[in-house]
């Protein structure tokens, strides 16, 4: 924080009005699910972005990221148009653009940021950028929105003015998770329910492993599988996905008929929303290790019917498995990224060795491992 605040004066030469941080996060279980209206599960990561931010009254809008090379960017919030920025400059001034529209008066900024979440990991180092500054705006104009309005204006910036088709879990998770808890969402209406979710009480400990593949989001494929789903829905006369009762798969399924593709779709989908169920019922019975079986099921279904996993992402979650992990899984939109491995503690060091002697084996990039305990989500820090 105090790096932060310091970059902030070494720019523009006067102490920012506050300094915000905003997590990135680790999905638990519920993977492309939040745009078929059903359920997910994530929790905070203690990796952040962290913004300092001053108000400014001139219409202009000053960026700089202590993790990108050049300078200052400087735009006019008169400019901000959808898919005008390639940049990451694109992710804040997005939802300064998301403010406007929607009515709120704000009037410019000077931002400087730095982040601790891996970028393009799965992560979701972009909700993070976007939530700290949506925080940041909310408190200094006084806007009074609440949280999970702030989640639904950086999903509008980044599916308007990115151009990048993400549903809300990302924004939500940074902005409304807590310490020690998974948040258990309803993407339809945005309900939520912290889960008390403390491994370490339990002798359990949870490892994210990035396998450093970049994932594309943008790229066509994360918007080929949202369409299908969108199919399938209307093939099914229904508004989401999500309204496909788990009881009533086989009868919709029978309904998709020899629609090969529709059926994988439709099944991942809705079977994922009965293992988020599942998990939620599994925690708050204190059956916590039962979870890592939804987890592997999960992951197959990922991979089998929903095809978005990849050799490195399926290395990890088998080598794991093999070493003794109780679950693991991919994590995030797929293609790369992350995935994530529930062990008992005891069990950490030689399931984190046989995944890099494993990717060392198969001639991959070797992996990042680290540790995931629940954080918590964007605050103000000074
Ligand atoms: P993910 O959200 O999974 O990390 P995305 O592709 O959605 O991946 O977002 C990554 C993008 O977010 C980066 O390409 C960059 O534009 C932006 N970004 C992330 N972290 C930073 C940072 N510290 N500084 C500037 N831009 C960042
Ligand atoms: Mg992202």
């Amino acid at each position: 924080m105090e790096q932060v605040q310091r970059g902030f004066v070494e720019l523009y030469g006067t102490e920012p009005e506050g300094v915000w941080s905003a997590p990135g996060r680790v999905n638990l279980i519920g993977e492309h699910t939040d745009y078929n209206d059903g359920f997910v599960m994530p929790f905070a990561l203690p990796h952040t972005a962290v913004a300092a931010v001053s108000r400014r009254a001139d219409g202009v809008l000053r960026l700089h990221s202590a993790d990108v090379e050049g300078g200052v960017v400087e735009l006019r919030l008169d400019d901000l148009a959808p898919e005008s920025d390639r940049n990451w400059t694109a992710y804040p001034a997005g939802v300064v653009w998301a403010l406007r529209e929607a009515g709120h008066p704000v009037t410019g900024a000077d931002v400087h940021l730095a982040s601790t979440v891996p970028s393009g990991a799965g992560l979701s180092s972009s909700a993070a950028l976007e939530v700290v500054i949506a925080l940041a705006l909310n408190d200094l104009y006084e806007l009074g929105l609440p949280r999970w309005q702030l989640a639904r204006l950086c999903q509008r910036a980044e599916n308007v003015y990115v151009g990048a088709p993400t549903g809300i879990m990302d924004q939500t998770a940074s902005a409304c998770c807590e310490e020690g808890h998974a948040l258990f969402l309803d993407t339809r209406d945005l309900s939520q329910k912290q889960i008390p979710f403390d491994l370490a009480a339990e002798g359990m400990r949870l490892l994210v492993v990035d396998t450093r593949v970049k994932h594309a989001h943008s790229d066509g494929e994360y918007g080929k599988r949202r369409a299908g789903c969108e199919r399938g829905a209307a093939l099914l006369g229904v508004d989401a996905l999500r309204d496909v009762p788990y009881d009533g798969l086989d009868d919709a399924l029978a309904r998709l008929g020899d629609d090969e593709e529709a059926v994988r779709l439709v099944r991942h989908v809705v079977t994922e929303d009965e293992r988020v169920e599942k998990t939620v019922a599994l925690l708050e019975s204190g059956e916590t290790r039962a979870i890592g079986p939804v987890l592997v099921a999960g992951h197959a279904s990922l991979r089998d019917d929903f095809r978005i996993s990849c050799p490195e992402l399926d290395l990890v979650v088998d080598t794991a498995l093999a070493s003794g992990a109780l679950g693991a899984r991919m994590t995030g939109g797929g293609f790369g990224g992350s995935a994530i491995v529930l062990a008992e503690a005891a069990d950490v060091d030689t399931i984190t060795k046989a995944v890099e002697e494993a990717f060392a084996a198969g001639g991959y990039t070797a992996p990042r491992v680290f540790e995931a305990v629940p954080a918590a989500g964007a605050r103000r820090l000074s």
